[in-house]
């Protein structure tokens, strides 16, 4: 989702932007006037996550897959090793990307637990001499989340937000790197949030490269080493005062615990319904969730869509029910579903 507040202002301006009489998307990503949304959104996601100047913002283009590669392709250096935690599909996507530029050293495997916890420190593997080490903060399809950050020693720690970026405050100082893509918690695809501390901008590049792949050429070009993707910047700019007028990421928090809390105490108080993730590595994001009965599910998804919520399927990869809950879903639409969801168990019970 959106914020609903965010799409009004969008089409209020789409035809004319600051009485330019032209749309956002019509102006050149080098006119003065963008270049203000561009300063601005690097502003206040200073402000939002408290990010001093050792960090470098970058917005680019490819998603948040196009890190798979861009990551290895900056970071290794001399290095040939690269320390993954594997917690995931999307954990096990980056790691397969990346073992076409490196050696990909899985130091924590998630796999003997099926994706439904993370294990304890003391089981990682050594990652001391990796050049960096690499996990994913929020496992978007199996519904897992980390409840603190890594602890990396020297080594850069690189993060995967891409599902739960924003949605409360980090100390962005115990990374190396953060990226996400803009989709979930930030506002449209077609962008991706790139932090990354300045001195990792100087390590050496794979000489392969490609210009459009590199962050100390993007940082130089302030993200514009091309035509940038105008719309969703404006977009993701929008967000980020609404997320400055939620009172911040602190506030984002605690709304975000209060609806998840809401309905995984729902789902385990209702046997018709249960969640398979541990407890303590619970997504604030994501909630999965599976119907006792599974011949029930089509009905479900059938009835709940009728009712007015859609995207409940869990990803292909895994099934049952996925209940996406980011920053812009507001606290009715979880009191929603939890109606729905009750009054289903009754009705098919
Ligand atoms: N990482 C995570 C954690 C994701 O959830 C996703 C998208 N669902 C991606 C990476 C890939 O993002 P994109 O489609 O922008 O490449």
């Amino acid at each position: 989702m959106i914020p609903v507040e965010v799409m009004r202002q969008a089409q209020q301006e789409f035809l004319d932007w600051n009485g330019m009489g032209v749309s956002v998307m019509e102006i050149s990503h080098r006119s003065k006037e963008f270049k203000v949304i561009a300063e601005e959104s690097k502003q206040d996601c200073r402000e939002l996550l408290n990010i001093s100047d050792d960090y470098e913002i970058l917005f680019l283009h490819g998603g948040a897959r196009s890190q798979f590669a861009m990551i290895p392709m900056n970071l290794m250096g001399d290095n040939k090793k690269a320390a993954y935690m594997q917690t995931g599909i999307w954990s096990e996507l980056a790691v397969k990307e990346a073992s076409r530029y490196c050696q990909p050293d899985i130091v924590v495997h998630g796999d003997a637990t099926h994706y439904r916890s993370i294990p304890e420190p003391k089981a990682w593997g050594d990652f001391s001499n990796a050049a960096y080490l690499y996990y994913v903060d929020n496992e978007t399809v199996h519904g897992i989340e980390f409840p603190y950050v890594p602890d990396s020693g020297d080594v850069p720690l690189v993060c995967d937000m891409s599902s739960n970026i924003m949605s409360r405050l980090v100390d962005v100082s115990k990374f190396g790197l953060i990226f996400a893509c803009a989709q979930k918690n930030l506002g449209q695809a077609g962008i991706t949030l790139v932090i990354i501390r300045k001195d990792l901008l100087k390590r050496k590049k794979m000489p392969f490269t490609p210009s459009m792949f590199d962050y100390a050429l993007q940082a130089e070009n302030d993200s514009m080493l091309n035509t940038s993707p105008t719309y969703s910047w404006y977009m993701l700019g929008l967000v980020l005062k609404w997320l400055k007028k939620q009172g911040g990421l602190t506030a984002m928090a605690e709304r975000n615990n209060r609806k998840a809390k809401k309905l995984y105490d729902f789902i385990d108080q209702h046997d018709f319904y249960s969640n398979p993730v541990e407890k303590a590595f619970r997504s604030r994001m994501n909630v999965v969730f599976n119907l006792a009965d599974k011949t029930l599910e089509e009905r479900f998804l059938k009835e709940a869509k009728a009712a007015g919520m859609m995207g409940l399927e869990g990803h292909r990869y895994v099934g049952g029910m996925r209940a996406s809950i980011y920053n812009a879903m507001p606290e009715e639409g979880v009191d929603m579903l939890i109606d729905f969801m009750k009054t289903f168990s009754e009705r098919a019970a």
